[in-house]
């Protein structure tokens, strides 16, 4: 825990990779230290787009721990996103004893397929369907492999036979979830609730350019049967920025409420500071969430100097890592930091 006078003087900190050339900048510009902590050979972005005060560079991501009595002599506070959790490991970031901003128990809901469907569902979120025997599948589905890193290897059936004949190529993944496949647009809805206002703002949306299944279109059916092994991929390699049909953001909003509302429950304190619903939009303009992060997403990037949506809202360039950096700041003055931290 940070002392009452240590407080005023926080250094925000991350590893390098991911967003953290947003937080940090955000950090910045909010009048914070900052500092990052990088893999050698990965510092190169953070020196030269001079968002770090300070680097520290480790010999690889295990090592992290080793730094960590150095972080806390330095006041830092930790600004999780993705791969700091996949990293320093989701079972290892309760024992951080750095100032973590964010609810650490509410991992363990993100971390599990079974879990965050849970949590989806009894929030009253739309959700695609899952089938617990491939026999009962009557339309088409995608069959997502647990652990598959970046979506590699999924992929799509018909029915139960073209499910038992594409399964027996993957004879070593057992653990694998059958879900309905939504065809629409794929969408991620950025949020941000602040404990402190009590509030759901909505940071921005973007779409994931994923190799190679945005590519495929580019090869026409006939040439894609006659290439052997054009599989779809889901890797994601960048984001695009997109803003949304006006008329659908009252539901977005709603959306946010109503996940936020129901982490409460499940994970007191509940879920706050940045996260994002990932789903897919139909003709009918359905949203179906497949899934969500609970914290921030790389998809916020395209938005360093704010979107459409934080432009309405503040009269800075508002990232939604300069986001976290201001709510860290306002709970100092509100004398609420210990709200944000665990
Ligand atoms: P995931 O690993 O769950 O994030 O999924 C990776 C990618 O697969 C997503 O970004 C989407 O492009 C696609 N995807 C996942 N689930 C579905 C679904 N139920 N319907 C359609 N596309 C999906």
């Amino acid at each position: 825990m940070l002392s009452n006078k240590n407080k005023k003087d926080i250094t925000i900190a991350t590893i390098g990779s991911h967003s953290a050339l947003q937080i940090l900048k955000g950090a910045k510009d909010e009048g914070f230290k900052t500092l990052v902590v990088c893999v050698k050979g990965r510092e190169k972005p953070y020196k030269s787009f001079n968002v770090a005060d300070e680097i520290i560079i480790i010999d690889s991501y295990k090592d992290f721990f080793k730094v960590e009595k150095e972080l806390l002599e330095k006041n830092c506070v930790i600004i999780p996103h993705a791969s700091f959790i996949e990293y320093v490991g989701i079972d290892n970031v309760k024992d951080l004893k750095i100032p973590y901003f964010g609810n650490k128990n509410i991992l363990c809901w993100e971390s599990n397929r079974d879990k965050q469907r849970e949590w989806l569902k009894d929030a009253g979120i739309r959700i695609p369907k899952i089938f617990d025997n491939p026999k009962d599948i009557d339309r088409p589905v995608i069959v997502k492999f647990h652990g598959a890193a970046g979506g590699k290897g999924y992929f799509l059936a018909k029915n139960e036979e073209d499910f038992k004949k594409k399964i027996s190529f993957h004879p070593e993944s057992k653990q694998y979830v059958i879900q309905e496949y939504i065809i629409g647009v794929p969408m991620y809805a950025h949020y941000f609730y602040s404990p402190l206002t009590n509030e759901i703002e909505i940071m921005s949306f973007d779409i994931r350019y994923e190799s190679n299944v945005d590519s495929l279109g580019r090869i026409s059916a006939r040439d894609q049967m006659a290439l052997p092994g054009v599989d779809p991929s889901y890797v994601v390699v960048g984001n695009v920025p997109v803003v949304v049909r006006e008329s659908l953001l009252p539901e977005m909003f709603d959306m946010g409420e109503k996940v936020v509302e129901h982490s409460k429950k499940i994970s007191p304190p509940g879920l706050f500071g940045p996260f994002c619903l990932e789903g897919v939009l139909t003709p009918e303009m359905h949203f179906y969430v497949f899934e969500i992060s609970a914290r921030i997403v790389a998809g916020t990037n395209p938005y360093i100097n704010g979107s459409p949506y934080t432009a309405l809202k503040y009269d800075v360039p508002m990232s939604t890592g300069r986001r976290i950096a201001r709510e860290i700041k306002n709970a100092i003055e509100q004398g609420k930091l210990d709200l944000l931290l665990e």
